[in-house]
């Protein structure tokens, strides 16, 4: 996909487009918003627009060296600094960045750690990065050209760097943008925040992600995806079928009693899913849209299906914490009156 290409491109640039012609272009954005909205790809086109030389600062020629440099990621004013760990060296890591950016724009960052560290090791934005930016930027530029820096989920910026970073922030030099993409905005210290022109993505509406994924969609995928692309992406893909399958059947066999469904092999199927935090945060979507549950049982519902995708991700027995929702959900869908205080208490 061609990011000038992307549906919510035009409400993007119209902002933007707007501090252009008034001359206030601000030092730093934190667009904050969930995966899957278009802050990279919105961040990537306005990058692109502000570097071309050829252009207005709001659209790029898409012709010239440094054009084509950009839809490559591989420009000599362009820093990106993505999360890392395990021991991967900054060039390394931002070398397979580009890479996974080129191929899919609405990476997630369950796919990028999967990517740098298969699976293992945690992800950060450490401080070692933002010193050599401080010395890099403290070089002027001859040309007097804009140069501009990505941090790819900020909410993962350590306190160090973040610290570090509020300096250059607040006395920017001149002709420098910061994009700060994040999908929490309260992980960044106010201090730094408050220093950005903040901008939320709202979830993409059923018609953007028709556009983007390019088929029809399901009320369930739609349901399931619950506005983000990346998330549409990773289960339109194939191998993610049965899995999809298991998920909804095994909501089904819960909401429904007596029915016939073997909820034992439903869970057999469901442990074996990979990243079945991620499939299980669908099933929010498949509760929040569902015709038969009332406020109440969706509220618990949903509730109960967050906590259990992060005692998976905690790495906690799939297969105990799995039963435990079942039993949980059985018994607060079907009492007479689902218990609130519980979670509200
Ligand atoms: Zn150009």
């Amino acid at each position: 996909m061609d990011v000038l290409d992307w549906p919510r491109l035009r409400s993007v640039l119209e902002p933007w487009r707007a501090l252009v012609n008034q001359g206030r272009i601000p030092a730093a954005f934190l667009w904050v918003g969930s995966e899957g909205t278009g802050k990279t790809v919105s961040a990537w086109a306005i990058t692109q627009a502000l570097l071309c030389p050829h252009g207005d600062k709001i659209m790029p020629c898409r012709q010239c060296a440094d054009c084509i440099a950009l839809s490559r990621l591989s420009h000599v004013d362009l820093w990106l600094f993505p999360p890392t760990g395990g021991e991967r060296n900054l060039e390394e890591t931002v070398s397979r960045f580009r890479e996974a950016l080129r191929e899919n724009p609405f990476l997630s960052l369950a796919d990028w750690e999967l990517l740098l560290l298969g699976g293992r090791g945690s992800l950060s934005i450490g401080v070692e990065g933002v010193r050599r930016l401080q010395e890099a930027l403290s070089l002027k530029k001859a040309e007097g050209g804009w140069r501009v820096v990505w941090f790819w989920h900020a909410e993962m910026l350590t306190r160090q760097a973040a610290n570090a970073l509020l300096k250059l922030v607040e006395e920017p030099p001149p002709h420098v943008l910061f994009f700060f993409l994040a999908t929490r905005a309260e992980a960044l210290p106010a201090t730094l925040r408050s220093r950005c022109q903040v901008w939320r993505f709202p979830p993409l509406s059923a018609e953007e992600l028709r556009k983007l994924a390019g088929v029809e969609l399901s009320q369930a995928q739609l349901s399931m995806a619950q506005g983000s692309f990346s998330r549409l992406k990773r289960l339109l893909e194939p191998t993610q079928a049965p899995y999809i399958q298991a998920l909804r059947e095994w909501l089904r066999a819960i909401l429904t009693p007596h029915s016939q469904v073997d909820i034992a092999s439903v869970i057999e199927s469901l442990v074996h899913a990979p990243r079945l935090s991620e499939l299980i945060l669908m099933g929010v979507g498949l509760i929040r849209e569902h015709p038969q549950l009332s406020f109440p049982q969706k509220t618990i519902g949903i509730d109960t299906l967050l906590a259990l995708a992060d005692a998976i991700e905690a790495h906690l027995h799939p297969h105990a914490l799995l039963w435990e929702a079942t039993l949980y959900l059985q018994r607060q869908w079907h009492s007479p009156r689902p218990q609130l205080g519980m979670l509200f208490g």
